[in-house]
């Protein structure tokens, strides 16, 4: 252990770049935009090419900058090796690629970011058979295993609807059976949670939204924890398993997702995000307890037909949440009474904007049926527990008497 493993979340942020010499003691990894890499010689390049001597080969498979920000992602989720993509989608579509085969089968929760349901589909329709479950208990996915199955994926907090799976059990379940257990840490963020710490395989952030957390640079990231022994794992390529079996997952994915996809992550992005994550821990202080104040206010508001946040005592997974999570997260979504538009309404706000994205350091609150749950249909929605006037705040880190003042305002109006 390294000594900034042993110190608190945010020092050890602050200080990762620094385990490593920094060009010219720069305080900041410096942004390398170079594609190809120079050696001693000929030989060295080959020694590079084959593994037998670090370095970096080509920009599209590993850059100095996103390697800084791979360290850093990796000592906030406790893992064992992180890979950077360029998107969160691309982190996803990694797994995919790299470890998926046809008549494969993988068990997902039913409650998912959209994109990542539309992604499912894609390969469910391509040789990869995919279930759907209701994954806030785990008798629901030891229900849809098969022999086939070779992973399940689950979000920690579920996007929009805020369903909270049931994360240990299905650790356990996963660890019982040989599975890949994959957990999307978008919502809570490896500050409020440590996936690795209820079983997790491999762990999923959307960099773009809390870890950078002011909406200005894309990313994604996958964490291998160490928790799963790759040496079951059926489709490993003979090519891999010349390093060590604890790599072999991650050897394969940065070859047959990363590389050969090319999803990667840019070094601007990779500064972004590395600069963005310094303040994480504050922020996403201060978003938990806008949020919390701005749920009970709506909650308490005859005016508000549901509110949906882990926080509030009245959610399904409220005791759950509480104990695996440090805060109920920075995002909630409502539904208002019939008689009041939600386009009436959301046109009523002045400082929270209609916006997708989320983790940003403003205030976004978006109709999720109309725009981002928009293509899937009502059927799927209504699946999903997304009612058509649902709204999601992703909560911002304004003065809290200036927001919840806003949404009462837009109400009252
Ligand atoms: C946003 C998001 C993603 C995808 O991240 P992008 O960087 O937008 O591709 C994945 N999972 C969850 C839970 C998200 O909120």
């Amino acid at each position: 252990m390294t000594e900034s493993n042993k110190s608190g979340f945010t020092t050890s942020i602050l200080h990762s770049d620094r385990q490593k010499t920094i060009e010219h003691g720069s305080l900041h990894k410096p942004i390398h935009t170079s594609v190809a890499f120079g050696y001693k010689d000929a030989r060295e390049l080959a020694a590079v090419f084959q593994g037998r001597e670090p370095g970096y080969r080509y920009g599209r498979q590993g850059n100095p900058t996103v390697s800084a920000l791979e360290d850093k992602i990796n000592r906030m989720e406790d893992g064992q090796s992180t890979i950077c993509f360029a998107t969160g989608m691309a982190a996803i579509g990694a797994v995919v690629q790299g470890l998926l085969r046809a008549g494969d089968h993988v068990v997902s929760s039913s409650f998912l970011f959209g994109n990542t349901n539309s992604l499912w589909q894609t390969v469910n329709g391509q040789g990869t058979a995919v279930s759907w479950v209701d994954a806030t208990d785990v008798k629901n996915v030891e229900a849809a295993i098969t022999p086939a199955t070779r992973i399940v994926f689950v979000e920690t907090i579920a996007n929009p609807r805020t369903q909270v799976s049931d994360l240990a059990r299905i650790g356990a379940l996963c660890r019982d059976r040989g599975l890949v257990y994959i957990v999307d840490n978008t919502m809570t963020s490896p500050y409020l949670f440590q996936p690795k710490k209820v079983g997790a395989s491999l762990v999923v952030n959307a960099l773009t939204k809390s870890i950078c957390g002011h909406g200005n640079a894309l990313g994604g990231s996958l964490t291998d924890t160490g928790n799963y022994d790759w040496s079951q794992y059926p489709h490993i390529a003979q090519n891999y398993k010349k390093y060590p079996a604890s790599q072999w997952g991650m050897a394969q994915i940065r070859a047959k997702a990363l590389r050969d996809f090319g999803g990667t992550l840019g070094p601007e992005a990779a500064h972004h995000i590395a600069v963005g994550a310094e303040t994480m821990a504050l922020r996403i202080d201060r978003e938990c307890a806008n949020a919390s104040a701005l749920a009970q206010m709506l909650h308490a508001d005859p005016r508000v037909t549901a509110v949906h946040y882990p926080g509030l005592e009245s959610h399904p997974q409220h005791k759950l949440s509480a104990e695996l999570f440090r805060a109920p997260g920075g995002l909630l979504s409502f539904e208002l009474r019939d008689d009041i538009d939600c386009f009436d309404y959301l046109n009523r706000l002045r400082i929270a904007i209609p916006a997708s994205n989320l983790g940003d350091t403003r205030t976004l609150v978006i109709p999720v049926a109309h725009t981002i749950y928009y293509e899937m249909g009502q059927e799927r929605r209504a699946s999903m527990g997304i009612a058509e006037s649902l709204i999601r705040v992703s909560v911002g880190i304004e003065d809290s008497e200036d927001l919840l003042q806003d949404f009462r305002q837009a109400l009252d109006a």
